[in-house]
């Protein structure tokens, strides 16, 4: 027997930097060989199951998003891929003006396609959505500290009215009922919410086999809409399709040694925790301060100074991470926007000078800053490894001795930092 060749399955757009590593990571603990790119790159579709493109696309003005989403999926239907997903936040991260539904209706009209779901459940990191309305652990997400997000404060947990507010079409809901009834149901109820004219339908989750039932019941649809969840569902349907045989070592990455340091420009409430753990176990740790970075303070030179003769050692910290009042003191008298872009650059350049010092493992927390490190060490493509945490995988730099774990700010437990070094070489 020869073996097909191996082609691309699914297309990924994702919103976000580390929102597409939590996706990948998704895929790749289920056997399915997944790279990240950022950006829409020139070049051919790497070769892989799935490609995930890592857009900066959630809080622009929803025409760029749009731009952007259908480049992005112009490049992967180029590459082959049969089904395509839009990947935004588990906690529904929007506007009233987008960008989910303007981007999920492009692209449903570019696919030449009239219906998909919209499900960012994440049960195992808590979000669950019941009769469309999004939970975070047990809160309502317009109880939790997502109401006081700056810039995707979310007020209202009704997805189908959320979602309604910033799509053209209608939005309906597939309830749990039918969910819970299998695949065959939840089709029928997709066919149900068409014939009433339902482009868009929030669909209800509260567990992993609520999200495999989803998956394969999407399998005839070309665009799937959710949070990283679903996903988990996917290589199953593929398999079952003869489309992809898993593969045991899809998560696999190289040993690379060298030294070892975390960046947190993340100020995040599990972020802040996850500092304090490391500096109250007596590790090295040193602050960058973002009105000191306002007066002209070289503190990117000095906090490498200070790496440089520790790094033999052991792993080194660099954070900008503070309490959520301290914060808001430094961004009235910077600017929100002027204090993270001090604070995004400063890291980003001690990134770049970490790894001329020899640092081949890099933890980062942070989504915002994340991206600048991954701009900055000119990273244009990542392998995907196995998971520290749910959504929060090692990664490669596509050909080089470089490892990054990409954490967004409220992933990950106490102990991240360690936990995610101590797994790799
Ligand atoms: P998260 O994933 O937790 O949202 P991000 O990196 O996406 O983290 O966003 C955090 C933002 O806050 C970044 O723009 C970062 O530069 C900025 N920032 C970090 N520390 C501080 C600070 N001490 N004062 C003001 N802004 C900060």
């Amino acid at each position: 027997m020869t073996e097909a060749p191996r082609r691309l399955v699914l297309g990924v757009i994702a919103d976000d930097f580390t929102g597409a590593t939590d996706v990948a990571s998704m895929l790749v603990r289920a056997g399915m060989r997944t790279v990240q790119v950022i950006g829409v790159p020139d070049g051919p579709v790497p070769e892989a199951d799935a490609v995930v493109v890592a857009l900066k696309s959630r809080t622009t003005p929803a025409a760029d998003a749009v731009r952007e989403s259908l480049a992005a999926l112009r490049w992967l239907q180029a590459g082959g891929a049969r089904q395509f997903y839009f990947k935004y936040c588990s906690t529904f991260d929007s506007t009233a003006q987008g960008n989910i539904g303007p981007v999920a209706e492009a692209l449903l009209d570019a696919l030449g396609s009239d219906f998909a779901i919209a499900c960012p459940a994440f049960p195992e990191n808590g979000r669950t959505v019941f009769r469309g309305h999004l939970f975070v652990g047990d809160e309502l997400l317009s109880d939790s500290g997502m109401r006081h997000h700056p810039l995707t404060p979310m007020a209202d947990a009704s997805l189908v009215r959320v979602l309604q507010a910033q799509s053209r079409g209608k939005v309906g809901l597939v309830r749990y009922d039918d969910v819970a009834r299998g695949e065959a149901a939840t089709r029928e109820c997709f066919d149900r919410l068409r014939a009433q004219g339902v482009r868009l339908a929030v669909a209800d989750a509260i567990g992993n086999d609520d999200l495999k039932t989803l998956a394969a019941a999407c399998a005839g649809l070309p665009l799937i809409t959710a949070g990283s969840g679903v996903a988990l569902g996917l290589p199953a349907v593929y398999q079952a399709q003869g489309w992809i045989q898993p593969d045991a070592a899809a998560a696999d990455l190289p040993s690379v040694g060298g030294h070892a340091a975390v960046l947190s420009g993340s100020c995040s409430t599990a972020t802040n925790a996850q500092v304090k753990h490391w500096i109250e176990a007596g590790r090295p740790a040193l602050q960058v301060d973002a009105l000191a970075l306002a007066q002209g303070q070289p503190l990117a030179e000095r906090a490498l100074d200070w790496a440089r003769p520790l790094l033999a050692a052991g792993p080194v910290l660099v954070y900008a991470t503070e309490a959520a009042d301290r914060v808001r003191e430094v961004q009235s008298t910077l600017g929100a926007g002027r204090a993270g872009q001090l604070v995004e650059d400063c890291l980003a350049q001690v990134a770049r000078g970490l790894v001329d010092l020899g640092v081949r493992r890099l933890v980062v927390a942070g989504g915002e800053t994340s991206g600048a490190v991954v701009q900055a060490l000119g990273a244009t493509q990542l392998r995907i490894g196995g998971p520290i945490d749910p959504g929060v995988p090692w990664t490669q730099v596509e050909g080089r001795p470089l490892l990054l774990a990409l954490k967004s700010g409220n992933f990950g437990t106490v102990d991240f930092f360690d936990k995610a070094l101590k797994q790799v070489g």
